[in-house]
């Protein structure tokens, strides 16, 4: 297939630009490398089946020749980076989706949307199942996200009932490996890189709130498979092992073999107290469970941060 894949150049955008280039697809990739890098495309970037488009999707775009899949993953992710980036966020969310979908609607290409487990925002109901509609302020700083991808996922199915387009949308939750920025600000790349300097790892908060990571490749494996399937309704792709921060980072003080200590900073505003995904749609739509182990998902990234 001939895939365009919006935010290619990012953490999550290069692992799929990899794996569908090792799946025998040509990849197109739009990036303005707002957030994104050059080095994370580096290993594939003279793949003859690799292109790189240097544009900000939110602007109008066209792409020469037949198109099967668009894959829209072009916004910034890190609470740190959409805050440093509020308007672009806004626009990429909606102004990028739009462009994109065009685009698909065009083709008449599949269409895939990276929406978030923001979208239920500081959740009253948990774990969070795709029927959750959510708990988010519209106004607060992570409104800027939150919004942006409610109004991702509200124009996607528009495009899909009124167009007809083939859409899918992934709900991700917190995802980490190889290929985060040292400096993103979220929570694994920041405590790996405290406990490699043998700094104080910085847990906000009491540490109390809770995540659940997943590794990149099984998220990875998730988004084919949804976008292979004929499923057009949100999905959550995630690692339902809960756990607090506090004990994210003493288990990365662990294996980094560091002798950091904590230190306990603000809470950032309306940062969601607990996170958990229900994965039961994935599980039986998509025959999808993650593999991959925190502690073996934690050494592959510590190993790569190194
Ligand atoms: P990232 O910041 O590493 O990648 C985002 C990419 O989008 C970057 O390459 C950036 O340069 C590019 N980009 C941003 N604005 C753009 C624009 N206007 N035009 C073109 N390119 C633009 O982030 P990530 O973690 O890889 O996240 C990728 C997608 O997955 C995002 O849509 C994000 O919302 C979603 N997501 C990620 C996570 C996670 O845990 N990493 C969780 C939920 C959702
Ligand atoms: N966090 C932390 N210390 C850090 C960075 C983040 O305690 O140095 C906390 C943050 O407040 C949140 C959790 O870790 O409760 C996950 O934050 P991240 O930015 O990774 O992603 P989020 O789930 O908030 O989007």
């Amino acid at each position: 297939m001939n895939i365009v894949i919006t935010g290619g150049a990012g953490f999550i955008g290069s692992h799929l630009c990899e794996r569908l280039l090792a799946d025998g697809h040509r990849v197109i990739c739009v990036d303005n490398l707002l957030t994104g890098s050059m080095e994370n495309i580096r290993a594939f970037i003279k793949n003859k089946k690799f292109e790189l488009k240097m544009h900000d999707v939110s602007k109008h775009f066209s792409i020469e020749g037949d198109v099967d899949c668009v894959l829209h993953f072009a916004s910034p992710a890190s609470p740190v980076d959409y805050l440093d980036f509020p308007i672009q966020t806004l626009k990429v969310g909606s102004l990028g989706t739009h462009n994109a979908l065009g685009l698909a609607k065009h083709k008449k290409a599949r269409f895939l949307l990276a929406s978030t487990s923001e979208v239920y925002g500081d959740p009253l109901v948990h774990p969070q199942n795709e029927e959750y509609w959510g708990n988010v302020n519209p106004i607060g700083p992570r409104g800027v996200y939150d919004e942006a991808k409610r109004f991702a996922e509200s124009i996607t199915l528009a495009y899909h009932r009124v167009h007809g387009v083939d859409t899918k949308i992934v709900r991700i939750f917190n995802t980490y490996g190889p290929r985060m920025r040292r400096n993103d600000g979220r929570a694994i790349p920041n405590f790996i890189s405290q406990a490699m300097r043998s700094q104080p790892l910085t847990v906000y908060g009491n540490g109390l709130q809770t995540r659940s990571f997943c590794y990149i490749d099984d998220l990875v494996e998730g988004i084919i498979r949804l976008m292979n399937s004929k499923l057009n309704v949100p999905v959550n792709i995630g690692n339902p092992n809960e756990m607090t921060l506090l004990t994210l980072a003493k288990e990365i003080i662990s294996l980094a073999g560091s002798s950091s200590k904590i230190v306990y900073e603000p809470l950032p505003v309306d940062d969601p107290k607990q996170r958990q995904p229900d994965i039961s749609r994935a599980k039986k739509e998509l025959k999808w469970q993650p593999t991959v182990i925190l502690k073996q998902g934690l050494k592959k990234t510590i190993g790569w941060f190194r």
